[in-house]
């Protein structure tokens, strides 16, 4: 019997992710931000991150034409950030942005960020790989506990 995407939901729901928004920003220089679990890293020679990204997402232009992204790692006290960045319709400019070093929209008071440049996008079924070389990392926050989303719920350690 082949696995229905139910039971394919449910088995990933097992295993636990931190959660992040990943930023970018638009031709006019509009910060866009959105939820991102699926961020993991891929190599350390050259240093390699990967996000999937929904192909229906609005912002996918930007990603595209911007060429670079940020990842802001959240901490367990930033459920309401998680939930603004990933609410349908929201608006997405709104946000406490900072301007990373590389001119990447970043996120304030996160627990570690880093600034990547595209290197190569993967068609992956109905989301796309986006595979970003690492330029700048920082830690802001070390003291704090990550933020977990685990059986479709946020959880802490
Ligand atoms: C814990 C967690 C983890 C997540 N991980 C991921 C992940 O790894 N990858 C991922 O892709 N998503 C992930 N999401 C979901 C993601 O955050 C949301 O899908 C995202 O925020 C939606 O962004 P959007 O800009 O498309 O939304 P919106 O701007 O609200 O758009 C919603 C839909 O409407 C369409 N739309 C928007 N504007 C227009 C317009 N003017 N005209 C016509 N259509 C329009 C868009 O194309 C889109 O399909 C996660 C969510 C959570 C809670």
């Amino acid at each position: 019997m082949p696995v229905t995407p139910d039971e394919f939901r449910k088995v990933m729901g097992q295993f636990a992710t931190g959660v992040t928004i990943v930023t970018t920003a638009n031709s006019e220089g509009t910060p866009y931000g959105l939820t991102v679990s699926s961020f993991t890293s891929v190599s350390m020679d050259p240093l390699l991150v990967v996000i999937c990204l929904d192909n229906q997402l609005s912002g996918l232009t930007a990603f595209k034409e911007s060429g670079k992204f940020g990842v802001n790692i959240l901490a367990e006290d930033q459920k309401d950030l998680s939930d603004h960045f990933a609410r349908t319709g929201t608006d997405r400019s709104q946000g406490p942005y900072v301007t990373g070093k590389t001119g990447v929209p970043l996120l304030e008071g996160v627990l570690a960020r880093m600034e990547c440049e595209i290197s190569t996008l993967y068609p992956g079924g109905d989301h796309l790989l986006v595979l970003g070389e690492v330029k700048r990392t920082e830690i802001l926050h070390p003291e704090k506990k990550p933020l977990l989303y685990y059986r479709g719920a946020y959880r802490s350690l």
